[in-house]
């Protein structure tokens, strides 16, 4: 366990607008980091939110409802319209699996950001996990 340099690494990603999407938090973190990355690349499986080609990972940015975060308290669907909702948030997440099973196929580390994970209380330890993730895997 390194501490010194805990809190320098993880100011920034918490202290971003609160407005900002998901996705925007944590681009701005990386990109205060130092990495770069492309956004919203088409070529690969799901369009990931993030690809960092020098670590060879790519991230996804995914809101708890939407993707349905196992188990979390965001994630719930709603009572009423169920014929509705279940059927689709079912296929997203089937989506989801299937390119996340592609992308490692292809030799992609994925790293899935939950929404949940970006709140006040939450952020800096998701931002300094992030970051040992991401570093871990340099491959150059
Ligand atoms: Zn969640």
């Amino acid at each position: 366990m390194d501490n010194h340099t805990k809190e320098q690494r993880h100011t920034n990603m918490c202290h971003i607008r609160a407005n900002s999407k998901p996705e925007q938090i944590v681009r701005s973190y990386l990109f205060s980091k130092g990495f770069r990355f492309r956004k919203n690349d088409k070529r690969y499986p799901g369009q990931p939110d993030i690809v960092l080609p020098k670590y060879k990972i790519v991230i996804f940015v995914n809101g708890c409802f939407w993707h349905q975060h196992p188990g979390c308290k965001y994630a719930s669907v709603p009572k009423s319209n169920k014929e509705y909702w279940i059927p689709k948030l079912n296929k997203n997440a089937a989506n989801d699996s299937k390119n996340i099973a592609m992308l490692e196929e292809m030799g992609w580390k994925v790293i899935t950001i939950w929404e949940c994970a970006l709140k006040p209380d939450k952020c800096a330890e998701t931002a300094e996990k992030l970051y040992k993730q991401i570093i871990s895997n340099n491959i150059t």
